[in-house]
């Protein structure tokens, strides 16, 4: 007899976007820990399949890479079809993708403002759109959205960013909203600076990554930055039935930064 999958997560299927690096690379591995059959889903092949890989290799749990852009409509509406011909279900979804932005609101151009609104803003609300029909026929779901700290305070040269992730948290809310009553649940994370490649290219970007690296943890209360399984934790939390009271929060996890 096949053994029963055992975790907070057991017999649920999770689609995580940007699940090739970062804190969806963290949050897929732990949901694979915890029984969740999961889809990474992202831009770059070689990432996601490298993501499979580490939770096959770890867990020997399923998982299934589904390369999509999540500014694409097709491109989502493939990977929930995907999702849904090879599981039958989505319990979960973690819409993670997101780009930074790191100018001014006079220097910023409007193509760059309009490309973080479309991975940011538009990207969240294709997942919903093309997951939320499934999660309703199946009588609930929960879906984490990555939002940032930085939605609820300002931070200089953050201008697309910070209004992108404003309105990943109001977008959170109205969903919680309106679906509360059918079963699916809809919340989003507000992380401080996480140590992830993003963090990476910024410090490659600074003209001396040492001190800037420096900066950044002592701007947090704690004296160092997130770590990814920080941002995991909380989104198991969330994705999990010990989360079953909690919709339309947005989940500050910033080490006390916004608490100042
Ligand atoms: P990361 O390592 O750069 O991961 C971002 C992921 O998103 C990458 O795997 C990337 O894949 C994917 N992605 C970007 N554009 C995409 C698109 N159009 N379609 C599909 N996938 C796309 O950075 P991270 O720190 O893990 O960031 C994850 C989320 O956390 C983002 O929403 C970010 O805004 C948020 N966040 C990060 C921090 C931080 O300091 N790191 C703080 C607060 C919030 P490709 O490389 O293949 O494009």
């Amino acid at each position: 007899m096949a053994e029963q999958a055992r975790g907070r997560l057991a017999g649920k299927v999770a689609i995580i976007t940007g699940a090739g690096s970062g804190i969806g690379r963290a949050m897929a591995l732990l949901f694979a820990r915890e029984g969740a059959t999961v889809v990474a889903a992202g831009r770059t092949p070689a990432s996601i399949e490298e993501t499979v890989a580490m939770i096959r290799a770890e867990t020997g749990g399923e998982a299934l890479a589904v390369a999509a852009d999540v500014a694409i409509p097709a491109d989502v509406e493939r990977m929930v079809r995907e999702t849904v011909a090879r599981f039958g279900r989505i319990d979960i979804l973690c819409n993670n993708a997101g780009i930074g932005s790191s100018k001014d609101v006079v220097a910023v151009e409007p193509d760059e403002w309009d490309r973080v609104f479309a991975v940011n803003v538009r990207g969240v609300y294709l997942g919903c759109k093309y997951a939320l029909p499934h999660m309703l026929a199946q009588g609930g779901g929960s879906i984490i959205n990555t939002a940032s700290v930085l939605a609820l305070v300002g931070a200089p040269e953050r201008a697309a960013y910070c209004a992108s992730k404003g309105a990943v948290v109001a977008l959170t809310r109205q969903i919680a909203v309106e679906y509360a009553d059918r079963g699916i649940r809809c919340n989003c994370l507000c992380p401080t600076t996480v140590d992830t490649p993003w963090v990476d290219r910024l410090l490659a970007d600074a003209p001396d990554p040492v001190a800037r690296r420096r900066a950044l943890e002592e701007r947090q209360p704690m004296g160092r930055l997130a770590t990814a399984e920080d941002v995991a934790a909380a989104a198991l939390y969330l994705a999990s039935d010990d989360a079953a009271f909690v919709t339309g929060t947005a989940m500050v996890i910033d080490g006390g930064l916004s608490a100042r």
